[in-house]
């Protein structure tokens, strides 16, 4: 009989955005005069810059003539984007090699299957509230996971405590779902944490972009020491649009190097790579192609337009919230707004009454952790309108009911 890994048992039901979505589509049907609007949502809505569809038809094209034909390419990725991502990397201070740059099909899959280095009984240490997948990923593994505490005391910004021993780090800066961001300083101290409990750390840098003020870190390799001791996952989704069309990176520096249990060395960097090479074949020529325009200064521009329409809602909705005293976090270098939920309702107890009484809709904060209670996650990936008119009916709400 074959045998399952029961450790999919202890995956939690992904019920979130499942519950969410089975709300509104009730409220739709039983309300149908009653337009709702999203500010649930996390991915984007601008379209793909002019200059990135141009790189994909011609790329496109090129597949159609046998002199230009692509066929398997390095599983790596191509070295014009892996260049174009090192430059891009040198642009913030990042100092990186090309063979520490692995192109995938996204960061989602990248933090996935990064576990696969790693052995059952490495302990892992997550924020809470979390980006679900490193949870999920890791409970698949059977790997056993500790929390720290993110929360309005620490600005959501949990650091590191010296007396908790981890193996596996994972920060996550802009956050998703607080949109707080680390400063410099601050990784610094999460780089010497980890340096010192012999770790590694894991940083999510998928809203990266959204950074506007330079002397915040974009990296993690802008750190002194995180070379010995991080790998950086990064997306094209949020900085270009690619949700739909997928390419990302992941930069695995080449002295993570830790011994075996009888003293061999083992290198990361090596790892990813066999890793890649035996069960991935590499992102498509045509994505890639794209990818590669994201990074030209017609691109680059192109991409800072876009996060800017988003940042312009982001300021939409903290106005609102600042109006009527509304705590919140992030939505200066990110595209989420974590806000308590005003009369300190519970937050499914917001969702429902935000739908029901404005139909605007958000995302519970307990769904991303314990400590997400009471907060409502609102993104800015709406158009100026939606997100305005939002705010005015949130604006009603609060007349009504928390005046
Ligand atoms: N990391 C974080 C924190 C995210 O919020 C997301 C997507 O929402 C991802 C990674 C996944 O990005 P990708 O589209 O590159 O798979």
């Amino acid at each position: 009989m074959a045998r399952l890994n029961e450790n999919y048992l202890n995956v939690k039901e992904s019920y979130l955005f499942v519950e969410i979505a089975n709300r509104v589509s009730k409220f739709e049907k039983e309300n149908p005069d009653k337009p709702v609007i999203r500010l649930g949502i996390g991915d984007v809505t601008r379209p793909l810059p002019p200059i990135v569809v141009k790189a994909m038809e011609e790329a496109s094209a090129d597949q159609g003539r046998a002199d230009t034909f692509h066929g398997y390419g390095p599983e790596q990725g191509y070295l014009f984007l892996r260049e174009a991502v090192q430059n891009y990397y040198k642009s913030f201070g990042a100092s990186i090699g090309t063979d520490e740059i692995f192109i995938s099909d996204g960061a989602k899959s990248d933090t996935g299957n990064i576990t696969d280095l790693f052995a059952q009984d490495n302990i892992v240490l997550v924020p809470d509230p979390v980006y679900p997948v490193y949870v999920d990923t890791n409970t698949m593994d059977g790997r056993k996971l500790i929390y720290m505490s993110g929360n309005a005391e620490n600005d959501f910004l949990p650091m590191p405590d010296p007396s908790v021993h981890a193996d596996i780090i994972y920060l996550c800066s802009p956050n998703n779902p607080t949109g707080a961001v680390y400063s410099k300083e601050q990784l610094k101290e999460w780089v010497d944490y980890a340096l010192a409990n012999n770790a590694i750390i894991l940083f999510d840098s998928a809203y990266e972009s959204f950074i506007s003020d330079p002397s915040l870190p974009r990296s993690i390799f802008v750190v002194e020491g995180a070379r010995k001791c991080a790998i950086e996952f990064c997306s094209l989704s949020k900085t270009a649009g690619f949700t739909g069309t997928r390419c990302g990176y992941t930069v695995v520096p080449k002295e993570l190097v830790f011994p075996a249990a009888d003293g061999t060395e083992m290198s990361v960097n090596k790892m990813w790579l066999r890793r890649q090479c035996t069960k991935f074949n590499g992102a498509s020529y045509i994505v890639q192609k794209g990818a590669e325009a994201v990074f030209t200064p017609e691109g680059l521009a192109a991409c800072h337009e876009n996060t800017e329409y988003y940042q312009e809602n982001a300021r939409i909705i903290a106005k609102t919230l600042d109006r009527y005293g509304i705590r919140y976090f992030g939505g200066t270098h990110s595209p989420y707004i974590w806000m308590e939920c005003p009369g300190h309702m519970a937050s499914w107890d917001f969702f429902d009454l935000l739908l029901n009484e404005v139909q605007v809709v958000g995302t519970p904060g307990e769904g991303f952790g314990e400590n997400g209670k009471g907060y409502f996650r609102l993104t800015s990936f709406n158009t100026h309108e939606n997100t305005q008119a939002a705010m005015d009916r949130l604006a009603s709400l609060m007349e009504k009911h928390f005046k």
